[in-house]
C-alpha cells in the first residue's frame, strides 16, 4: 500500500468517507512535522489498532506568538513522507495555509478553562490556535480516533475536554513520551540545540526524576518539590525556568482534597530554545513505567 500524499481539502475528506462507509476504522495523526520517533510511535499505534492510518502535516501559525519560531520551525517534508512510508501510514494530508485559514478568518474555538494556567500563561493563544486547527481537522477528517503525546499533556487535556464538550464524535488516545536513551524527550525543536545545549536539556529529565523521587517519599510538600525542581532546572544549564509545576491531572491547577493523582509539569529555556516535558508522579509503591524508548 503506497502512502497516499494529499493537499486538497475535498479529496482527502472523500477518502476517509470513502474508508468509514467501507466499515474501515481510521486513525488520525496530527503533527506539524519535522517527524522524529516519537511522531511514528503514534502512527504506530495507530497501524496497530485501526484499519487506515492518516498522518497530517501543517505547522499551524495560529498556535505561535508574535515573537515564536513560527518561520523557522523546521520544514523537512521528503524526511517526513520516507518516515510515514516506513511506519505503512496510508495517507498523510499536507494542506495549504489558505485551505485551513480561507482569507480573511476569524472565527476560533475558545477552549476550556485547562487552557488557562501553565501553557496559558507563557503562551496566550496558543490553545486557542491548537483548539481551532484539530477542530477544523476533525470536521474535514472524521477519523474513528486520534492519536495526541503525552509529551504536550495540557494540549492532551484541553483537547479531550475540548472533545467531550463539544460532542465531537471522536475518540482521543493519549501515548506515552517517546525519549533519547537519556531521557531527553524527542521533540522537532530539539534540533535547535547546539551541543552543549543538547546536554543542558537533561536538566527537564533529572528535575522530573528527582521530584518524583521526593514525591514517592512522602516527607516533602508539594512546595518544597516545586522549589527542587526549579533549583536544578536552573543549576543543571536552563536559562530560564517559566514553571516547574506539580498539579492535579485533571484541572492542572494545585492539587486540592479532591485531587486523586498528580503530574509534574516543566516548561524552560535553554538558549534560545523553548523545551517541556513533564511526568505523572506516583506514590510510593505504585508501579510506574516512565522510560518508553524507541
Ligand atoms: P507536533 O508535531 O509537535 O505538534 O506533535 C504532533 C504530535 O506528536 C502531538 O500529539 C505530540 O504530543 C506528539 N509528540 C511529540 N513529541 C512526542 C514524543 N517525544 N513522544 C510521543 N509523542 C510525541
Amino acid at each position: 500500500m503506497n502512502l497516499n500524499v494529499i493537499s486538497n481539502p475535498q479529496a482527502a475528506y472523500a477518502q476517509i468517507a470513502h474508508w468509514r462507509q467501507a466499515g474501515q476504522t481510521v486513525g488520525l495523526v496530527p503533527t506539524m512535522g519535522a517527524l522524529h520517533a516519537g511522531h511514528i510511535s503514534l502512527v504506530e499505534q495507530a497501524r496497530q489498532a485501526c484499519d487506515r492510518v492518516v498522518t497530517t502535516i501543517f505547522v499551524n501559525p495560529t498556535q505561535f506568538g508574535p515573537n515564536e519560531d513560527f518561520s523557522k520551525y523546521p520544514r523537512t517534508l521528503e524526511g517526513d513522507l520516507e518516515l510515514l512510508r516506513g511506519a505503512k501510514a496510508d495517507m498523510v494530508f499536507t494542506p495549504a495555509n489558505d485551505d485551513m485559514y480561507p482569507p480573511g478568518s476569524s472565527t476560533y474555538v475558545l477552549p476550556p478553562k485547562v487552557s488557562l494556567p501553565l501553557e496559558g500563561e507563557f503562551r496566550p493563544g496558543h490553545f486557542q490556535g491548537v483548539a481551532t486547527i484539530v477542530l477544523k481537522l476533525f470536521h474535514l477528517l472524521p477519523a474513528s480516533v486520534a492519536y495526541f503525546g503525552q509529551k504536550d499533556y495540557q494540549q492532551c487535556q484541553v483537547i479531550k475536554q475540548m472533545v467531550d464538550e463539544l460532542n465531537v464524535p471522536m475518540r482521543i488516545e493519549i501515548c506515552p513520551t517517546v525519549r533519547e536513551s537519556d531521557g531527553l524527550a524527542m521533540s522537532s525543536r530539539n534540533r535547535y540545540l547546539s551541543a552543549p545545549q543538547r546536554q543542558s536539556a537533561l536538566c527537564l529529565w533529572k528535575a522530573l526524576q528527582i521530584a518524583q523521587s521526593l514525591y514517592a517519599a512522602g516527607r516533602h510538600s508539594i512546595g518544597e518539590i516545586e522549589q527542587q525542581m526549579r533549583e536544578t532546572l536552573l543549576s543543571q544549564g536552563a536559562q530560564r525556568v517559566d514553571y516547574a509545576r506539580i498539579v492535579d491531572r485533571e484541572t492542572l491547577l494545585a492539587p486540592s482534597e479532591d485531587t486523586d493523582a498528580v503530574v509534574a509539569l516543566i516548561a524552560v529555556h535553554v538558549g534560545t530554545t523553548r523545551l517541556i516535558d513533564n511526568l505523572l508522579l506516583e506514590p510510593l509503591g505504585a508501579q510506574y513505567s516512565v522510560l518508553h524508548t524507541p
